[in-house]
């Protein structure tokens, strides 16, 4: 027996979706299950468009090039993050900037962001990990002052709230994925959201092919194939119409994690008040620098059969994107957080008798 850090949570409506979009014989990517999908993600995120593609990465490309970002502009983006982020950056043309996060919300902040900022910065790009809002409001004032795009990479915060709105709708685009062990899953898949009409309406042109919508298999923009199945989008319909009832899961698994936690002050619990409403994709905490050794911890859970996760490496630990590191530049808070956080099993369906088993199992490692 093991215990997964992750499992999707597919019901028999999903199934029933799924061999409803086979059945008719849309199996590709028109098709109501599309529309339906993208109509109720909209809503969610109070955006004027939301498009579906075929995963967050090539989401975060889309959403890059369709603001027009490339080949001589900078982008911001944190390097405690997963590499889609600072790959999707690569893949326009344009420059990355590493900047370092915050410890307690795993994020980047305003302050950490303003001295990385030159003449050739054009956006900034936080990401909301492990479920956790970043403190958007000093980041959008930035933008505002320097005349900066903001695309949040929320593709392990859906659900997340920040100030009591959904995050996804703070930026000029928001992204989302659908990988299996995302919050809601397509298989893979996910949606990038606009505020502006007519950037969306170019996107929609970038995902097909760059083809005229007026004028077929005639192309003035070279463009992609990003779309998303009408099979993707049944499950992923789903999965919508139960992210309630899979965020307050979620939600019940993390609050026992923090009473048992509780017992343990100098280990930090993922942030979550009023002002920073967590989806708690990955339930991760952060031990403190006395703590004799992560990978035994790890091994020893592994032992007994709970499996767990270290967190990312950070970007510029690797060599493949040192080159775009500034002078003498430092990430003490990415660094600290690699090497002392932990993600422990976060599904939905993890079964109270599992978690008291994770816990009990802990108290003794733990002491
Ligand atoms: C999952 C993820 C993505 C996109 O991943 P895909 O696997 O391409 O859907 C992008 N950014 C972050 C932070 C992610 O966790």
């Amino acid at each position: 027996m093991k215990i997964p850090v992750y499992r999707p949570a597919l019901s028999d409506l999903e199934r029933s979706y799924l061999l409803k979009a086979y059945d008719s014989s849309w199996i590709s990517s028109q098709g109501e299950f599309i529309t339906k999908f993208e109509d109720s993600f909209r809503n969610l995120v109070n955006r004027s468009e939301a498009l579906s593609v075929c995963n967050g990465t090539v989401a975060i490309h889309l959403a890059l090039t369709a603001l027009g970002i490339g080949e001589g502009d900078e982008v911001i983006v944190p390097s405690f993050t997963f590499a889609a982020t600072i790959n999707a950056v690569i893949y326009t043309g344009a420059t990355p900037v590493l900047a370092d996060v915050e410890t307690k919300s795993f994020n980047m902040t305003a302050e950490k962001v303003e001295p990385l900022i030159t003449d050739a910065t054009k956006a900034i790009m936080p990401v909301h990990l492990y479920g956790t809002p970043c403190d958007l409001n000093p980041i959008q004032d930035l933008c505002k002052e320097y005349g900066l795009l903001l695309i949040e990479d929320a593709a392990e915060a859906l659900g997340s709230k920040y100030k009591g709105i959904s995050v996804g709708s703070f930026g000029d685009a928001a992204t989302f994925s659908f990988y299996g062990n995302k919050t809601i899953t397509t298989g893979e898949g996910g949606m990038v959201v606009f505020a502006d009409k007519e950037i969306a309406e170019k996107a929609r042109r970038l995902r097909d092919h760059g083809m005229s919508r007026e004028r077929r298999y005639w192309h003035d923009v070279v463009g992609f194939n990003y779309r998303m199945t009408n099979m993707q989008a049944a499950i992923g319909l789903g999965q919508f119409e139960r992210i309630s009832e899979i965020l307050e899961k979620k939600r019940a698994l993390s609050e026992k994690y923090n009473q048992f936690f509780a017992a343990y002050p100098q280990i930090q619990i993922p942030l979550d008040n009023e002002n920073y409403i967590n989806s708690f994709w990955l339930y991760t905490i952060v031990l403190s620098e006395d703590f004799p050794s992560v990978t035994h911890l790890q091994d020893e859970l592994l032992k007994r059969g709970i499996d767990t996760r270290r967190l990312f490496y950070p970007m510029h630990t690797m060599p493949v994107y040192q080159k775009y590191l500034r002078k003498n530049q430092k990430f003490p808070h990415s660094d600290y957080l690699a090497k002392y956080g932990l993600s422990f099993p976060s599904f939905p369906d993890l079964q109270d008798e599992e978690i008291e088993f994770i816990t009990y199992n802990l108290s003794e490692l733990l002491g």
